[in-house]
């Protein structure tokens, strides 16, 4: 059913339709393509007595938010996050009222593209108050094993993992024969389904593909066997035949992914996963650009003064990276009536806790410290606050 959707739908927002001239037609072709796709999915579970889904394939869009399409000028976007969210919100209106049973975001290849839809799923659901499961589903372009905005599949996943989505997984691009690797690092690390729909090999130079339902199949198997998936299915040049073979090959097959337990640490992704595993002695974080620690800052961002803004964020990568070895680092952390202050510098660590009147007293010598330039000094605004309430009362 779902290919039968995804054709429909990848072109679903006023973004890609725009080539066509059929902006006005989005809430129709979306509404219609999911009405379609459900009548079709309840013949099938009428004639076959199995429960048949019907997924809204919500594409990537034919403009991307974080490369430039200019090549003489990086900055350079020919679309805003908001205006990203606004074409997904009225394509998620016409797939759901058509009949949808989950939304799929899929052929992630920019995930600033995919944030944007699951925002605007968000912000529908809250605004229509219905809620459906949603399928998050990336593509991995080449064998860098990176989406084309540079992410490693971990990376990817920890950037789309607040989402709390049914699935993640793997689709178009590659095909099974190349895409296996990818598939165990990303059900190594994800703790919810997985899935994949691969493509029936790459493209060839005709623009067709070679991959027969025999030949495809057996991997889709040895996946489902191997616990690297839940979920299957094919994209790309994949046919009915396709989509029979693989249903048959995983039919006797007992899932054997079980959702790996992730220890509670702090996740985050840049092109590559960064996390605060035990392990982690210790990280530098620069908070130079913070407009609540920085006036100066602030009022660069005020001023719309972008320029000066990203100088200061290019001199503390410059400080940074000079930097033999870490400088000294003092953080305060507010816990209910205590604060804790932590200092890390080059030969030691220092935990304490402090009365508020002391931590008065760090403040003020923390504040003077020119040569600190670390986390605290965005905490200090939120917890001054507090340190004058409590101060009162000591
Ligand atoms: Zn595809």
């Amino acid at each position: 059913m779902h290919t039968i959707c995804g054709h429909y739908l990848w072109a679903g927002t006023w973004v890609a339709q725009a080539d066509y001239a059929l902006e006005h037609m989005v809430y129709d072709i979306n509404y219609k393509s999911a009405k379609l796709c459900k009548m079709a999915a309840m013949e099938v579970e009428k004639a076959t007595g199995r429960r048949r889904f019907c997924a809204g394939a919500i594409g990537p869009t034919n403009r991307t938010l974080s490369i430039s399409p200019k090549v003489e000028n990086a900055a350079f976007r020919n679309i805003t996050f908001m205006e990203l969210v606004g074409a997904y919100k009225d394509q998620v209106r016409g797939l759901v009222d058509g009949g949808c049973d989950m939304l799929f975001v899929e052929t992630i290849f920019d995930t600033l593209n995919a944030k944007a839809a699951l925002f605007a799923i968000d912000v529908f659901f809250e605004e229509y108050e219905v809620k459906m499961p949603v399928v998050i589903s990336g593509t991995i372009v080449d064998m860098s094993g990176r989406t084309l905005s540079g992410q490693t599949t971990e990376a990817f996943w920890i950037s789309v993992s607040h989402a709390n989505p049914l699935c993640v997984g793997l689709n178009c691009a590659l095909g099974p024969d190349q895409m296996r690797p990818f598939m165990t690092r990303l059900a190594n690390c994800a703790t919810c389904y997985t899935h994949a729909y691969p493509n029936a090999g790459l493209p060839n130079a005709m623009g067709g593909y070679d991959m027969g339902p025999k030949d495809m199949a057996p991997h889709l198997r040895s996946w489902a066997q191997d616990g690297l998936v839940n979920l299957v299915g094919g994209c790309c040049g994949t046919t009915p035949d396709h989509i029979k073979a693989i249903a048959d090959a995983v039919a006797d097959v007992k899932p054997a992914r079980k959702i790996p337990d992730q220890p509670e640490y702090m996740r985050l992704s840049g092109l590559e996963p960064m996390i605060f595993t035990p392990e982690v002695r210790f990280a530098n974080i620069g908070e130079r650009c913070n407009v609540a620690g920085s006036i100066r800052f602030k009022k660069m961002v005020v001023a719309n003064d972008w320029g000066k803004a990203a100088e200061v964020a290019q001199n503390q990568v410059y400080t940074l990276s000079s930097a033999r070895s870490f400088m000294s680092v003092c953080i305060y952390i507010y816990l209910s009536y205590i604060y804790i202050y932590i200092y890390i510098s080059r030969n030691s660590c220092t935990v304490m806790y402090v009365s508020p009147r002391m931590c008065i007293e760090y403040i003020s010598r923390t504040v003077s410290d020119a040569s600190c330039w670390c986390g605290w000094c965005c905490m200090r605004l939120c917890c001054s606050d507090r340190v004058y309430k409590y101060s009162k009362d000591v």
